[in-house]
């Protein structure tokens, strides 16, 4: 038996101040800092046998090392790396990081890790990980294992972590309490905690993640029960609405409301007679009509006396809407007010009244900004929005009705786990009468066509969406930016107004962009993803996305729904590079379906959920080690046990553990930056 003493992690052990640089307080909380990748430094790989692209991790030496900087103030340091045992020598190059040459010189002994290009007969890689090997007597927590490598910021080191995790670890011995009696199958928590961070073999890393897998997601299913509870709770007083400007609104429609809207203004209509709040979230794919569901539950609101407020995550897009829902609610009498950093209503006598929308961005809820009488938050791209944001938002009215939007469709299995907390209705019809966008897939070559088609069309009056993955032309990639495309898209169609929209620009400089091109005063925009949220413009009837492989099957379809607006025939250019089979094929895709969900769910089984959501879109935490995509198990039988925790012990009064490790999941939520 081992006799050593045990540290109780139960009673938080802070731990020093250099670990405050990634935010952590106490030992605990460095344990559940976990590694972000691991290399094989057991086994290693040649790198002159590595394909283009592929990871590689080598142990050798910097052989030689030179330093250049060229005009306009960029520099590179490169380096020629000669692995252990080869003769061949890695080309390594930092950009802008004139530092290092005094720190990476002739001799020294590293470990690098970065994805191999091949260029000519020489291989390269471009900005390596890499960190110093030092023959201490520590020498065994780093090399000849499998190796951890955590998240970090600069100044602290992977060796520095590492050493002080395996402290805890393996000499200190700390002692973990399980959260709730272990799930046959599983390992216990100590050993999946030494596991995941130290693991002896791959397998092993595998069931120890596992095992730590099933801890987080128990604790974000209850984390959601609970949220669901609370929720629940509370009572407000309902004042009966009368209809009247529903149904104006109606009439004043050169259309019927399909069935899905009609269905769903119905589900909004019932929540709002219950007690309870509303918690709901709306998922419409682009174009369903989701502006006039919100603008039905608008005026539900207004008539019971109550004020709204409609959130949007850019300034583009809350002038957007501020300019559809005047058009729709001014003649019922409704004030509609725009809230902009850039542009404040300074009205401040609207804000007592009654009946007034505010449409605007996250201005709305700084601290100084009092929403009176707010009894309705309706949040557009509520993924765009962290949980807190939609907190300090809902703060601003006493428990207000809450809806949710969103375009990106959610696979059913992870919406009933991911936001058990909210109650969903589906736009899952589409107004009559819409063109199917016609979507092609090119390669480069075939770019010339393409320019060529896209002239034609534009001879006709219509508009075309150039979209690119990157801004900046780097030395890191290749990728052509999109301030190179704006001086060549200029060139290639030199008689038509060319824009370029991207998101370093300040609101109103992309609003006045914005506004040219939907008045038509420019004819070809050039942007970054920075339009896939709601912009909608008719005669933009042509979206050509250039690198589309770099691109998400979601955030593509995201962009193809910027055109097809119109009555015309519109079309969407994926021009990509078919890098392997697979990623051609991916996009492929997208010319055989417009089904968001369709392609959510493919999305899903390729790249993982985190692509399509990401946690962040829940409101949650992100998850550190399950996997939602690979997890789908596991994730049910947390949901299960949380289930009955929640009937059993809904306070946590019998499971402290489980109550403090809901503590530390939530501390990494942080504060979530808005985007
Ligand atoms: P999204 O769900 O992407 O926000 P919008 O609300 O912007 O979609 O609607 C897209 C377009 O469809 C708008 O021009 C809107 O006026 C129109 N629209 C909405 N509902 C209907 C309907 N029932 N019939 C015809 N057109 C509709
Ligand atoms: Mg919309």
């Amino acid at each position: 038996m081992d006799e050593t003493p045990k540290t109780h992690v139960r009673k938080p052990r802070a731990v020093a101040p250099v670990w405050k640089k990634l935010g952590l307080a106490t030992a605990e909380e460095l344990l559940f800092h976990f590694p972000r990748r691991y290399e094989d430094r057991a086994r290693w790989l040649n790198p002159f046998e590595a394909r283009e692209g592929e990871s590689v991790t080598v142990r050798g030496k910097i052989a030689t090392a030179r330093f250049a900087r060229w005009r306009g103030g960029r520099n590179c340091f490169e380096a020629n790396f000669q692995p252990d045992s080869q003769f061949e020598v890695l080309q390594l190059a930092w950009y802008n990081m004139p530092f290092l040459k005094n720190y990476l010189t002739e001799g020294k002994e590293l470990i690098i890790h970065g994805k191999i290009v091949v260029s000519g007969k020489k291989r390269k890689i471009i900005h390596p990980e890499f960190e110093l090997v030092a023959h201490d007597a520590n020498d065994s927590i780093h090399l000849n294992r499998i190796a951890p490598v955590y998240p970090s910021t600069s100044g602290l080191n992977q060796r520095l972590i590492r050493n002080e995790i395996y402290g805890l670890l393996f000499r200190e011995k700390v002692h973990f309490e399980e959260i709730h009696p272990v799930p046959p199958g599983f390992k216990e928590i100590g050993e999946a905690m030494c596991g995941v961070h130290f693991p002896e073999t791959w397998e092993q890393l595998e069931e120890c993640r596992r095992r730590l897998a099933f801890d987080e997601l128990l604790a974000m299913q209850v984390l959601l029960a609970h949220r669901r509870r609370q929720a629940k709770s509370w009572h407000k007083v309902r004042v009966k609405p009368k209809l009247e400007l529903c149904t104006e609104l109606l009439k004043s429609l050169p259309f019927e409301p399909t069935k899905a809207q009609q269905r769903v203004f119905a589900e909004v209509d019932r929540d709002l007679e219950r007690p309870q709040p509303m918690n709901r979230m709306l998922q419409g794919d682009v174009g369903s009509g989701k502006t006039l569901v919100a603008a039905h539950t608008l005026l539900r609101a207004l008539e019971s006396g109550k004020n709204s407020a409609f959130l949007a995550p850019t300034e583009t897009l809350a002038e957007q809407h501020y300019q559809n829902l005047t058009r729709l609610l001014e003649p019922l009498g409704v004030s509609v007010r725009l809230f902009t950093r850039s542009r404040k209503s300074t009205d401040a006598a609207l804000f007592g009244r009654k009946g007034v929308v505010y449409v605007g961005t996250h201005a709305l809820f700084q601290e100084k900004v009092e929403l009176p009488n707010l009894g309705l938050g309706i949040i557009d791209e509520q993924h765009k929005f962290g949980v807190l944001q939609r907190q300090a938002f809902l703060g601003k009215g006493d428990h207000p009705d809450l809806l949710v939007m969103t375009a990106t469709p959610i696979p059913r299995t992870l919406c009933l786990t991911l936001y058990g907390d909210l109650d969903i209705s589906i736009l899952d019809e589409m107004p009559p009468g819409r063109k199917a966008i016609r979507t092609v897939l090119r390669s480069r070559p075939e770019l010339p066509k393409v320019w060529k088609f896209i002239r034609k069309e534009m001879a006709l009056g219509r508009q075309a969406y150039i979209v690119y993955p990157v801004l900046e032309e780097n030395e890191q990639s290749e990728l052509k930016s999109v301030q190179a495309a704006f001086r060549e898209m200029k060139q290639l169609f030199g008689d038509k107004e060319v824009v370029m929209l991207h998101g370093r620009m300040d609101a109103d400089e992309k609003a006045e962009k914005m506004r040219a091109f939907r008045q038509k005063q420019s004819h070809v925009m050039v942007a970054t993803s920075v339009i896939e949220v709601g912009v909608d413009v008719p005669d933009a009837t042509l979206m050509v996305i250039e690198h589309a492989e770099r691109f998400g099957l979601a955030q593509l379809h995201q962009l193809r729904g910027r055109v097809g607006r119109g009555d015309a025939q519109s079309y969407c250019v994926l021009v990509g590079e078919a890098k392997s089979p697979e990623s051609w094929q991916r996009l492929k895709i997208m010319e055989e379906t417009q089904d968001g969900f369709v392609l959510a769910e493919e999305d899903l089984n390729i790249r993982g959920p985190g692509n399509i959501l990401g946690t962040e879109q829940s409101g949650l935490p992100p998850l550190r080690v399950a996997n939602l995509a690979r997890d789908l198990k596991i994730l049910a039988m947390a949901r299960e046990v949380a289930a009955e925790l929640g009937a059993s012990d809904p306070d946590l009064a019998r499971h402290p553990e489980l109550k403090k490790r809901l503590e530390i999941y939530w501390s990494a939520a942080g504060p979530q930056a808005a985007n």
